[in-house]
């Protein structure tokens, strides 16, 4: 099973304390000493990662057809019972008497009759870079989601965001910059990394990888984001090409852990793949070339796959010819990497790696795991249950029962025998406030 590491424990340390640590290494990052930033980074998980409690609201959503993705259980003319923006009860009209009761009596009723009702959809690999963005996931009905990285920390911020207005935004997992060889304008995401621009060949040494982890840890993301292969959405790149090697890798691995944090990684190659699964990542994203080898490792170590298929599918209607040659050649080797990977039982997850404004609905992902040969329910646990645990919020969020996240998507059909209509929802509800349509 594919589990996050241990919550990080209350944060130790201020940003200012981890600032103040870094004014204390002197000289350019080349001179830093292993000793000195392996102690840097252990307890930067910092301000904001334990942010303010969410502000979720009262609702009942009564009448549909409610469908557990865990068991698959289907129950006719349900009541979900939301208090306080978590799902106090679930089922039948009478299993749920008790707690709709205890709901104070103003509380909004939303009529689900003639819908599906869903949990909250979740896209494991979405870069969310501003409000629009993040409100446009949302209403696609990823109610959480977990960041592919963004600019400037903005999803440290839309993280808090979905606390403060849990209708505007999804409970994200941050991943702040991304960990690469050329960090280009993310050198202006903060001061500390200014001082990398004078390395000659980009980030590649132990001490420079580390301090991008270290930053972004010092930033309070709860994720870091690397790549062990070039893009495969930009033309002049080769996404065969590797960039880091096993031992890049496993310090970029190893600092992010000291900090709490699991690596998702950007792969193409089946050896870039390898590297990546043996180095210790948390997940494997896009990965179309992954072997069969690989994928066993992943099986045994519990790695999860984020296939991303919505974004190899789109390059097929690309202008540029390279790309759009790319997306037909690489779409169907990929839907069978996730055909295999799923026969072997390597945990999947549903991500759309929307970004630059157009965001996809994470639906879509779903659909192209069932296009890939997934069976409806386990197509539809990539995108709840799946995600959720790869998440780590395999207990509050996936599934609509006592505890969980009052999070649901409705449906205007039957998902199990049609997995597109998750593409299309008709209401979203996010901790029990109902998401506005847009304007
Ligand atoms: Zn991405």
């Amino acid at each position: 099973m594919c589990v996050d590491p241990a919550p990080p424990p209350p944060s130790a340390l201020t940003r200012r304390g981890v600032l103040a640590g870094a004014a204390a290494l002197a000289g350019t990052a080349a001179a830093l000493t292993p000793a000195a930033s392996a102690s840097a980074a252990a307890p930067a998980r910092a301000a904001g990662s334990g942010g303010g409690r969410v502000r979720g609201g009262d609702l009942v959503i009564e009448g549909g057809t409610l469908l557990d993705p865990a068991t698959g259980h289907v129950t006719e003319d349900a009541v979900v019972v939301i208090a306080g923006g978590s799902v106090t009860a679930a089922g039948t009209r009478d299993a749920t008497r008790g707690a709709r009761g205890r709901l104070s009596s103003g509380a909004e009723v939303l009529d689900a009759h003639g819908r599906w009702v869903l949990p909250g959809l979740t896209d494991a690999h979405i870069h969310l870079n501003t409000v629009a963005e993040a409100g446009d996931a949302l209403r696609f009905g990823a109610t959480s989601a977990r960041s592919g990285s963004t600019d400037f920390f903005q999803d440290v911020a839309v993280r808090e965001l979905a606390r403060q207005a849990p209708e505007q935004a999804p409970a994200l997992r941050a991943a702040g910059v991304f960990v690469t060889p050329d960090l280009a304008d993310t050198l202006l995401a903060d001061p500390e990394l200014t001082e990398l621009a004078r390395l000659k060949d980009g980030v590649r040494e132990a001490d420079a990888l580390r301090r991008v982890v270290r930053v972004n840890l010092g930033r309070g993301v709860d994720v870091v984001k690397t790549r062990v292969n070039e893009r495969a959405g930009m033309p002049d790149q080769d996404p065969l090409t590797q960039v880091y090697d096993r031992e890049q890798l496993s310090v970029i691995v190893d600092a992010a852990r000291r900090g709490g944090a699991g690596v998702l990684c950007h792969s193409y190659s089946e050896k870039g793949c390898h590297d990546a699964v043996m180095a210790g990542i948390r997940s494997l994203e896009h990965g179309v070339f992954v072997g069969e080898r690989t994928l066993r490792e992943m099986r045994r170590r519990g790695t999860c796959f984020t296939p991303t298929l919505t974004a190899i599918a789109g390059m097929v209607d690309s202008d540029d010819p390279v790309l759009a040659e790319r997306g037909r050649t690489y779409l169907p080797v990929l839907k069978e990497a996730v055909r295999t990977a799923h026969e072997l039982g390597v945990p999947l997850a549903a991500g759309t790696d929307s970004s630059g404004g157009d965001v996809e609905p994470v639906g879509r992902e779903a659909e192209l795991m069932r296009e890939a040969g997934l069976p409806a329910l386990d197509a539809i646990r990539t995108v709840t249950t799946g995600a959720a645990e790869l998440l780590g919020r395999a207990r509050t969020s996936g599934r609509l029962a006592p505890g969980f996240a009052g999070d649901a998507v409705l449906l205007d059909g039957d998902p199990l025998k049609d997995v597109g209509v998750l593409k299309r929802p008709v209401a979203v509800v996010h901790a029990g406030l109902r998401v506005p349509k847009k304007s």
